[in-house]
């Protein structure tokens, strides 16, 4: 096995595991590979190995570099997982099969008028800041069910709830708590887990886990 194909492996051995623990079906979890900063010559041999669904965090670096591998492998699901512009929204409708970033409403507004425009309905996780840290993106905990409720108005097709957890402090009370938020507002998706923390966000319930490092080494 190639480098990449061994990460790749034992990645799906660790989600397997995890799932185990918690008594899960681990074809429940998605694995999507993030694989911002990394070039075409990084990604094809995960593509290679079977990997078919992957993560960026910005457009335009995404729509410099999926097209030509997605000529290779068109039933790649790119999913963008930063912070998303209005003025980018067209764009990111075309480009992305699921955004896990919904995280205000001027940005329903632009996603709503762009997936109408692109007759295209694309998946929306809303991203909750769930530790409510000052810098990060998300919207409030407080804030979340107007935005929902915005959101399910313009006819947004919701996949779930989003969070990155604050840095350096356990995860799982973060974790757990965006699963029972997602359940009092009857959401089946879960977007929670990194490189870091992916196993203890599959025994909590997520339905996709966002790995990059663990995958392709370092970023620069
Ligand atoms: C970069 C990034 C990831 C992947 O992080 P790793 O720690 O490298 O696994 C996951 N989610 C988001 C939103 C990211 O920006």
């Amino acid at each position: 096995m190639s480098e990449p194909a061994a990460l790749l492996a034992d990645i799906h051995a660790r989600i397997a595991r995890a799932a185990a623990l918690a008594r899960r079906d681990p074809a429940g979890v998605t694995l999507v590979a993030i694989s911002k900063t990394h070039a075409a010559p990084a990604i094809r041999p995960l593509l290679a190995a079977g990997q078919r669904v992957f993560g960026e965090n910005r457009v335009q670096e995404a729509a410099a570099k999926w097209p030509e591998l997605r000529a290779e492998w068109p039933d790649v699901a790119l999913h963008l997982v930063g912070q998303l512009q209005s003025n980018k929204a067209d764009e990111a409708v075309r480009l992305f099969d699921c955004i896990h970033s919904l995280d205000r409403p001027g940005l329903v507004a632009a996603l709503a008028r762009a997936m109408d425009k692109a007759g295209r309905q694309v998946p929306c996780f809303v991203q909750v800041n769930i530790g409510a840290e000052a810098q990060k993106g998300g919207v409030g905990v407080a804030e979340l069910p107007a935005l929902l409720a915005e959101a399910r108005a313009a006819g947004l097709p919701l996949a779930g709830l989003m969070c990155v957890p604050p840095a350096g402090i356990e995860a799982a009370p973060f974790f757990a708590l965006l699963a029972r938020l997602a359940a009092d507002h009857g959401l089946a998706g879960l977007s929670m887990g990194m490189s870091e923390d992916f196993e203890t966000a599959v025994t909590l319930g997520a339905s996709h886990v966002r790995v990059g490092s663990a995958l392709f080494g370092a970023r620069e």
